[in-house]
């Protein structure tokens, strides 16, 4: 990928990231449990267990942190905890064509250096 080219990507990822309204960390579980009814249906039945039940959690400072949410308290969070992923990856895409651009001028300014008219070159 030429210079340009390389330019040109990075600002079409950049736009992509405007697409996404919110970005949100963490992951959203479906879980369904026993009660605290011994007697009750869900104790002898797994299938009639209750629920779903929907856990959202994240790591926050090396601590995994969690809260309960209902059915349509979830279907609102799950899209933005996958805008995080798309996010994350369209980052790493950036970050690998700006290092590949970084590191081509680094190298395109040592050569103009060491081939400067006026700077002694001791090396000859
Ligand atoms: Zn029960």
């Amino acid at each position: 990928m030429n210079s340009k080219k390389a330019h040109e990507k990075m600002q079409k990822l950049k736009k992509e990231l405007l697409r996404y309204k919110y970005i949100m960390r963490g992951s959203m579980v479906e879980r369904y449990h026993k009660c605290g009814k011994s007697n009750c249906v869900c104790h002898k039945d797994s299938s009639k267990q209750h629920g779903p039940y929907y856990y959202y959690t994240r790591k926050e400072k090396g601590k995994t942190i969690g809260k309960v949410y209902k059915e349509r308290e979830a279907k609102i969070i799950t899209p933005y905890l996958s805008n995080y992923n798309a996010v994350a990856e369209i980052v790493r895409k950036i970050s690998e064509i700006s290092e590949r651009i970084i590191f081509d001028e680094i190298t395109a300014k040592r050569k103009e250096t060491r081939g400067g008219r006026n700077r002694p070159n001791k090396y000859k």
